[in-house]
């Protein structure tokens, strides 16, 4: 039971899942629009949801609040692309206060950085420390290529904002086939001089997109062969609750992190769930066992939503099917930018 006496969220009993996994982390995606296209995550004219089926930026806040009351820490936004969702801050300034009462550990967002300068302030402002922000390369016609928007030197000085505005920064590169490996040491030794680790990210076979995933997908262990071939990578035990395994590069004093979803997978110590804008909870990302958050919350509000919380817990599942052998198999129909990446 949620007690919601004076509005707080008060602890009820922890999200334990069938493995004894405790569900400490949960990402929100707050809307499935975006101004890109990136090739790997939507098509050039996604299906967005009709508006009515989004959750309001007060549902959200509720959802998270459910979660909160139920042990959980972190709460990452994502989208779509959050920054991008009319009056985001008010959910963020919402969701902060759980952050000043001790409530949450950490409130922090994935974005594509093109609409930073102007949020960077007020996210610092409202107790965020911590962004990751997308960028798969520095080339100005090659982002182009790949986001289908040139938007390059927005990302660029959104990036300098944010850390003008004293927020911490990671970036996460999606490691492409034929598109972006050559430049992969050119990002690293950019993000390490900036004092920022990267992370790359193996492509997923997440909703049909207009390229084969067989042509997207590179196997991060042959970008980690190369960089050895130039870099001393040192084995680091820092772990951010994540799937990443990070190493430091002794050169440049920073960290690369490695997220290989379909080369090794790490799904034993998973801590998260994912819930979309319109209310689904998913219990994995790449299964589409979900439970429907947005019913339970209109039909029968917050205690509702708490009791199924409940029945997601009996369902998540062990892990995903994604196979490196074949990139595309374990394919699941929903869209990285609909699910919340
Ligand atoms: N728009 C924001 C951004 O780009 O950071 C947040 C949402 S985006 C879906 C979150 C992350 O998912 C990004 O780092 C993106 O590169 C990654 N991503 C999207 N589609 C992917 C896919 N099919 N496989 C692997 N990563 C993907
Ligand atoms: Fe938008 Fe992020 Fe998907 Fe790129 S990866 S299209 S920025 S949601």
């Amino acid at each position: 039971m949620i007690d919601r006496t004076d509005g707080k969220a008060r602890r009820a009993a922890p999200l334990i899942d069938a493995f004894g996994r405790r569900i400490s982390y949960l990402r929100l995606s707050v809307t499935d629009r975006c101004d890109l296209r990136c090739a790997y995550c939507m098509s050039e004219r996604p299906a967005f949801l009709p508006k009515s089926d989004i959750l309001t930026l007060e549902e959200l806040e509720a959802v998270a609040r459910a979660f909160i009351a139920r042990g959980v820490r972190k709460i990452r936004l994502t989208g779509g692309e959050p920054l991008a969702r009319r009056n985001v801050m008010s959910l963020i300034e919402g969701l902060s206060q759980y952050l000043l009462d001790g409530a949450l550990d950490e409130l922090t967002l994935t974005t594509n950085g093109t609409q930073l300068e102007k949020y960077a302030g007020a996210l610092a402002d409202a107790g965020v420390r911590r962004l990751n922000v997308s960028l798969d390369t520095l080339d100005r016609a090659k982002f182009a290529a790949i986001a289908r928007r040139d938007a390059l030197d927005r990302v660029l000085a959104g990036i300098d904002a944010a850390q003008a505005a004293g927020l911490k920064i990671k970036i996460n590169t999606v490691a492409l086939k034929d598109r972006n490996l050559d430049e992969i040491p050119a990002l690293i030794e950019w993000a390490h001089q900036r004092r920022m680790d990267l992370t790359l990210i193996e492509v997923m076979p997440l909703g049909e997109v207009e390229e084969d995933r067989q042509d997207q997908f590179a196997p991060l262990s042959e970008v980690r062969r190369s960089l050895e071939a130039r870099w001393t990578l040192v084995a680091d035990d820092f772990r951010t609750g994540g799937p990443a395994h990070y190493v430091t590069v002794r050169e440049t004093g920073g960290r690369i992190g490695f997220i290989t979803p379909l080369t090794a997978n790490f799904c034993d110590g998973c801590n998260r769930v994912r819930v979309t804008c319109s209310g689904e909870l998913y219990m994995c990302l790449g299964q589409q066992r979900r439970v429907d958050l947005k019913s339970a919350l209109r039909d029968g509000g917050e205690d509702a939503v708490s009791r199924a919380l409940d029945e997601a817990m009996a369902r998540k599942p062990l892990g995903h099917d994604f196979k490196a052998a074949n990139p595309a198999a374990g394919a699941v129909p929903r869209f990285m930018a609909a699910t919340g990446g």
